[in-house]
């Protein structure tokens, strides 16, 4: 289906684990396998969805000839015939003992004989190929795979079972019977009659378009979930920001990713809120409070900002506004701002705890210097990385910054890519096209154009633009030509 080649992988990490799962699919998937098993039965006269125990052998002409046949491995075969696998092929799951040298080895035969390593993400590729999935469920796939948090999580896995598809082919469906009925009634005027239609299609144009627009306002939202907020913790040495930012990992689980070619300026550090994704910027100096140098200060503060979604400003608040907390504010843009007044137990408090306007910090000078920076999207509030005060409350602050649906995120849905967001916008920019030519009273031929267009950017979504859609509806509806 996909040329002849049959592809295998390591289905599980190359590190050492109990077992290892390497996937072979293709057309010569069982075959190959049956050259390098050895069990009861050949894979090839097993059942569908059956597994066997068994060997792996190496059966090639050298290992044969000196030392008879060797065996790798014993291993569980697992057989899946097409089409009812993931990648609508025949597939084999083999399960060896999960040592990188084992899967090496395996790996090393299924190539001697035929089949070629994948590329990544070739199996669910395979699957959207096969029509097994479309394009919005396979990106979940990879967005199940890497997700960090469970709200990233529950959010691909509802893009998976397909509601973006379910909301996008919605949309087509009543594109496409408005486009069918035009090109009917041009063909058949006795019968279609576009009197009083330009009204109807305006009605619903402009409720397409705003399903759109409801669509495109979650995009801020999910590239949130997907990716996390881009935090930067910034303020001048000693306000307590390698506190705050322990306190913030200590209270909640911290998820360190190391990227490829890792060095400390590399390591990507993410502290997961309440199902919220931190991606902390440029923390690697914060950690070594015995390495002053590195601390992040000033210097540093006006290059993170400029990547943060989200700015974590630390200010002392037993001292009074300094020179360099100016310079920091000014650095700020028109970024979310959170101001940490830190340090709030050396303070004296009223009974109930309350440390407003009991700090140093002149606030409304702050307020001044934010505002002039450009920022108009900031809070202040009172904590102490020492005792956890006010943690909860920064928390409840991000969540109220970022989500306006916070409660939802099961039924919602998100769109989490920019390929989305970027083709919802131009499906909605064709549509406001076709409103524009019924407001013109432009002839109805015209308004298919801009119809179809939005049929096919919509269509690139969930990966499908088939121009004999229309003929198919147009048979199927309107029973042209019967
Ligand atoms: P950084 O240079 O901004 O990373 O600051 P540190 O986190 O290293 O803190 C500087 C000093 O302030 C340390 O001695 C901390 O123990 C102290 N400190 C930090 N946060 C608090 C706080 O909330 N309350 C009190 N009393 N001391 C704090």
């Amino acid at each position: 289906m996909f040329g002849n080649e049959t592809i295998c992988a390591v289905a599980t990490g190359m590190g050492r684990s109990a077992i290892g799962i390497i996937r072979v699919s293709g057309p010569e998937a069982i075959s190959i396998c049956d050259s390098i098993f050895e069990g009861k039965k050949k894979i090839s006269e097993m059942e569908s969805f059956t597994a066997a125990f068994g060997t792996i052998v190496d059966r090639s002409e050298s290992k044969a000839s000196s030392e008879g046949e060797a065996a790798i491995d014993e291993a569980i075969v697992l057989v899946m015939k097409a089409p009812h696998t993931y990648t609508t092929e025949d597939t084999v799951e083999i399960d060896v003992h999960g040592g990188p040298f084992v899967i090496k080895k395996v790996l090393e035969l299924l190539v001697k004989l035929g089949a070629r390593i994948a590329e990544p993400g070739e199996f669910t590729k395979r699957a959207f190929l096969g029509g097994r999935i479309d394009m919005t469920e396979a990106e979940a796939v990879m967005d199940v795979i890497s997700a960090e948090t469970d709200r990233a999580l529950s959010t691909s896995i509802s893009q998976l079972t397909g509601m973006l598809r379910g909301e996008i082919l919605g949309l087509r469906e009543r594109i496409l019977y408005q486009t069918a009925y035009i090109e009917s009634a041009l063909d058949d005027p006795e019968n279609y009659s576009l009197d009083g239609f330009s009204e109807k299609l305006m009605v619903e144009v402009t409720d397409i378009r705003a399903r759109i627009d409801k669509l495109l306002s979650t995009a801020e939202e999910g590239r949130v979930i997907r990716e996390g907020i881009s935090t930067a913790i910034v303020g001048r040495p000693n306000v307590g920001k390698s506190s705050m930012l322990n306190r913030l990992l200590g209270e909640e689980r911290a998820i360190v990713t190391e990227v490829e070619g890792t060095t400390r300026d590399t390591l990507e550090e993410y502290i997961d809120i309440g199902g919220i994704l931190l991606k902390l910027i440029d923390t690697a100096g914060i950690h070594t409070t015995e390495d002053i140098v590195e601390r992040i200060g000033v210097d540093k503060a006006r290059q993170s900002i400029e990547s943060a979604d989200l700015v974590l400003m630390l200010l002392d608040g037993a001292d009074e506004l300094t020179e360099e907390d100016r310079t920091i504010c000014s650095f700020m843009n028109s970024k979310r701002v959170i101001v940490l007044i830190n340090k709030v137990d050396k303070l004296e408090s009223g009974a109930d705890g309350d440390t407003a306007g009991l700090t140093n910090i002149d606030e409304d000078e702050l307020s001044k210097h934010l505002t002039e920076a450009g920022t108009t999207d900031w809070k202040i509030i009172h904590v102490s990385a020492k005792t956890g005060q006010g943690i909860d409350e920064l928390k409840e602050l991000i969540r109220d910054m970022f989500f306006k649906n916070e409660l939802d995120y099961n039924d919602q849905i998100y769109i989490t890519r920019e390929r989305h967001k970027a083709l919802l916008l131009s499906a909605a920019d064709s549509l406001q096209r076709v409103e524009q030519s019924i407001s013109d009273g432009a002839p109805e031929d015209f308004m298919t154009i801009d119809l179809m267009a939005a049929y096919e950017t919509l269509g690139e979504i969930i990966g499908e633009t088939l121009e004999d859609d229309l003929a198919d509806k147009i048979f199927s509806e309107f029973c042209m030509g019967k």
